[in-house]
């Protein structure tokens, strides 16, 4: 018997969702804010979530 799943989310598994993130590299600009760069998932390049195909399980041969 087949059982039916709802299809998985897909959020990146490696960020679950956070993809990027705001580092502080130290110091203050000239405005007195805080320095940050933006650093970004490498698995989903910040998007959050996974490309993935189709399960290998949902095709039939
Ligand atoms: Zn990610």
């Amino acid at each position: 018997m087949a059982q039916h799943t709802p299809p998985a989310p897909r959020i990146c598994p490696a960020c679950d969702g956070f993809a990027s993130a705001a580092v502080t590299i130290g110091g203050r600009d000239h405005r007195g804010h805080l320095r940050t760069i933006t650093a970004h998932c490498p698995i989903c390049q910040g998007t959050g979530t996974t490309d993935a195909r189709r399960s290998p399980e949902g095709a039939r041969a």
